[in-house]
């Protein structure tokens, strides 16, 4: 209780669109009561008061404002080291492209994690996921794909599942094998794809360490065949599905998306309109990413307000990873969202909660506080929800529980 503002989201079951994006359902000095880790009852505290009997604990959030935990629908928090030295080469001029046809970017990171066993990866991205807590992030996506050999990716994504087991943060696992053409197929890209299709896809199956399968679909990596063949192999072993999709060049991963009815296209920053009219009509979520937009320091942010008026589910997600977007924080996010792509607070934050776990099959779980659902929230030190991207580059959150237990104080 004590909330100046309960920012609920409470609204129809179903990702929202148009004009829903930016209803928040908010609460004036709201409480909310907690049994068993879920939320029981959400309301004006005048009227919850009155019910709170001696076996409730009172969380006085003490006028600030309550938001649900972020979910962060697309991360890449398991890898070893860092790539400040490329952070570095790029403010000297040269491009992401070039860097990673140098033999960087993707597989320098893929070099050091092979290199790593798997409780150096999990105390790396242990530090990674107490970094989403502290900014107000209760559940995040999280891919591999720093492997790229069945034993590597087997290895990523069982420091994933053992996070989830240990850790207050939700993760929500996606198998990312075709990220890249690892150095040993470099000239041969049918080769990986053959070994993604036939041996790698049935044991992450096999195993039950992945709910999603995402391709990184770029012309010379992974082109429209390929992503093709490895997704359509991942639909029919079960698997979700999420696509890389134009990113850095307009090559017709978003119309696959559609093709596909893939849950996501992710990235989407050259998708034109008869892409948007695509995913439209195929019901395919936008994930959009402007961290890594503003850390590759161009200035091509994907057309959120385009999507949203064509009738799209807008989501916004950090991707997290160590070259393009080494951000864990979605109020930074919020902020790009409202100062690059003109998306207003609000629906920002719809699109960081409700709507990015609608992508994960969370639309029921996560996302909003009503009754049922899982009591994931951060108390923010703001009067006013605007606050949590208006000052930015500081972190707002004072105190994050999830399943109704404290998970970071500060
Ligand atoms: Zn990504």
């Amino acid at each position: 209780m004590g909330c100046s503002e309960l920012v609920t989201l409470a609204g129809p079951a179903r990702p929202r669109i148009g004009k829903e994006l930016g209803e928040l359902s908010i609460i004036n000095d709201g409480a909310m009561l907690v049994r068993d880790g879920r939320i029981e009852l959400v309301g004006a505290r005048s009227a919850l008061e009155p019910r709170i009997g001696a076996e409730y604990e009172v969380v006085d959030a003490g006028g600030r404002v309550v938001l649900p935990g972020f979910v962060d629908a697309h991360t890449h928090p398991v890898f070893a080291g860092t790539r400040a030295d490329e952070y570095e080469q790029r403010a000297g001029g040269a491009t992401y492209q070039e860097i990673a046809s140098a033999g960087g970017g993707i597989r320098s990171t893929v070099r050091k994690t092979r290199a790593a066993s798997e409780d150096d990866l999990f105390a790396a991205a242990q530090r990674y996921s107490e970094w989403f807590l502290r900014t107000g992030t209760t559940a995040i996506e999280a891919k591999s794909g720093y492997g790229l050999t069945l034993e590597d990716e087997l290895k990523i994504l069982r420091t994933i599942r053992r996070l989830n087991e240990s850790d207050p943060l939700t993760f929500v696992p996606t198998f990312l094998g075709a990220h890249e053409i690892p150095d040993e197929y470099q000239g041969r890209p049918a080769g990986y794809v053959e070994a993604l299709v036939h041996e790698m896809l049935p044991r992450v199956a096999e195993e039950r360490l992945a709910e999603y399968c995402d391709v990184f679909c770029e012309p010379g990596i992974f082109d429209l065949d390929a992503t093709r063949k490895i997704l359509s192999q991942a639909r029919s072993l079960g698997f979700g599905l999420r696509i890389h999709a134009d990113q850095l060049s307009q090559s017709g991963g978003a119309q696959l998306a559609a093709e596909l009815r893939a849950a996501t296209a992710d990235h989407l920053e050259r998708a034109d309109s008869p892409a948007i009219r695509a995913l439209a009509e195929a019901g395919v979520q936008p994930v959009l990413l402007p961290g890594s937009v503003y850390t590759l320091g161009t200035n091509r942010y994907p057309a959120a307000r385009a999507m949203n008026d064509a009738g799209l589910a807008v989501v916004l997600a950090t991707d997290f990873n160590p070259g393009s977007s080494p951000t864990p924080s979605m109020p930074m996010i919020l902020s790009l969202a409202s100062t690059q792509m003109k998306m207003t607070p609000a629906e920002a934050i719809t699109a960081a909660t409700i709507n990015a776990a609608y992508t994960l099959r969370r639309g029921s779980e996560l996302g909003s506080f009503e009754p049922g659902k899982r009591a994931d929230f951060a108390i923010h030190d703001c009067a006013d929800y605007r606050e949590v991207a208006y000052f930015f580059g500081i972190e707002h959150a004072q105190a994050v529980f999830t399943g109704g237990r404290l998970a970071f104080k500060r």
